[in-house]
């Protein structure tokens, strides 16, 4: 958009307008006609104009989400069920643009965030994307972190209340997002688990900070130090979710606790939500952007270089390799090692021969 000044030869006054560039061409042409006018640019704004109103779901070209609004409801499905619903970047940037409009539009009461199928909710970020890109190019991860967190951002402040429809496996990232939302409602056979410590990474994108604020302290430890599936009765006992019930009626009882929120004050839900986000909100605040900076230096690293490759290749871990290294940050010694023959320096300790002119060095 152009802020323009128009000034009127024959009455002196001078009058400004935003305009855009199609219209602002029209103008000066026309202008060129009339000779009595000046105008000029005397500023520009933001390109786009902005666009306050909601969107029909149609609208939207979402290629792994499923974005849907009706009788004051509005879903979001994390449609990936080959990869067990886990979110890629691509994922994570249409739910912004989903829960921006579900923010927006007033016919949206509650916000229902699922899964696709009958497998998994979500299964956290996609370990596949992580090791091919963020092992690479760890710095990368960085700037993948303001995505993700932006999304949770946008999520934790849509102003509205939200439900996690569990209908299946929650891991990892996936507990987050279950965490984020208000209230849950698990099917049966869902469960719930963390897996940083076993993978190479660290669940600090909500776990770390969420989990003992809704689970207690040493129930949160063992989730995440542990890594093992609760069962949906467990995380009903702890407290992890408010509901459960056999997959057949999820729906159903999502839909009535639904009904219960829409007959609610709009404003007052709003505030309280708002109120009741503090020890969330304030936990985030305090450790993510040191989560973000600590995860993507420790993406250089061997041990999520491990993790990853064995998720990828299907193999446990080789925890006890790492344990018993000399060297557990480096997979061949730390960069010590000068070559007699070419003086290449920063080789590592554990090589036989130089990687540049092929000398023996041992
Ligand atoms: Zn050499």
């Amino acid at each position: 958009m152009l802020l323009v000044e128009f000034y009127s030869h024959s009455t002196f006054s001078i009058n400004k307008f935003y305009i855009n560039l199609e219209n602002y061409l029209r103008i000066v042409i026309k202008i060129k006609e009339i000779k009595k006018i000046n105008i000029n640019v005397i500023g520009m704004t933001y390109t786009k104009e902005p666009n306050f109103t909601p969107k029909d779901p149609k609208e939207f070209d979402f290629k792994e989400i499923i974005y849907e609004k009706k009788d004051w409801k509005a879903t979001v499905t994390i449609n990936r069920p080959e990869v067990y619903n886990a979110y890629s970047t691509l994922t994570l940037m249409e739910m912004i643009e989903a829960f921006h409009d579900a923010a927006w539009d007033n016919k949206v009461a509650v916000i229902i965030l699922t899964g696709a199928g009958d497998k998994a909710f979500c299964t956290g970020g996609d370990v596949k994307e992580y090791r091919e890109r963020f092992t690479i190019k760890p710095a990368e991860y960085w700037k993948w972190m303001s995505i993700f967190q932006e999304v949770h951002d946008v999520f934790r402040n849509i102003g509205k209340p939200t439900i996690a429809r569990i209908n299946g496996i929650v891991a990892g990232g996936g507990n987050e997002w279950q965490m984020e939302c208000d209230l849950a409602i698990a099917a049966e056979h869902a469960t719930i688990q963390q897996v940083g410590t076993r993978v190479g990474s660290v669940a600090c994108g909500g776990a770390t900070q969420w989990l003992p604020i809704i689970v207690g302290d040493r129930r949160a430890r063992e989730i995440l130090y542990l890594c093992e599936p609760i069962s949906a009765k467990k995380a009903m006992e702890w407290g992890l979710v408010n509901e459960v019930v056999p997959y057949a009626e999820i729906d159903a009882a999502v839909d009535k606790m639904c009904q219960k929120l829409i007959d609610k004050f709009p404003e007052c839900m709003r505030y309280t939500k708002q109120q009741v986000n503090f020890w969330k909100d304030f936990v985030w605040h305090q450790t993510i952007g040191h989560a973000k900076d600590w995860l993507s230096i420790h993406y250089a690293s061997w041990e999520p270089l491990e993790g990853m490759s064995a998720f990828v290749e299907k193999r446990p871990p080789n925890y006890k390799g790492i344990r018993e290294s000399p060297h557990p940050e480096f997979l061949w010694g730390p960069p010590s090692v000068t070559c007699p023959s070419c003086q290449a320096k920063c080789i590592p300790s554990d090589f036989e021969f130089c990687g540049k002119c092929g000398a023996k060095l041992k």
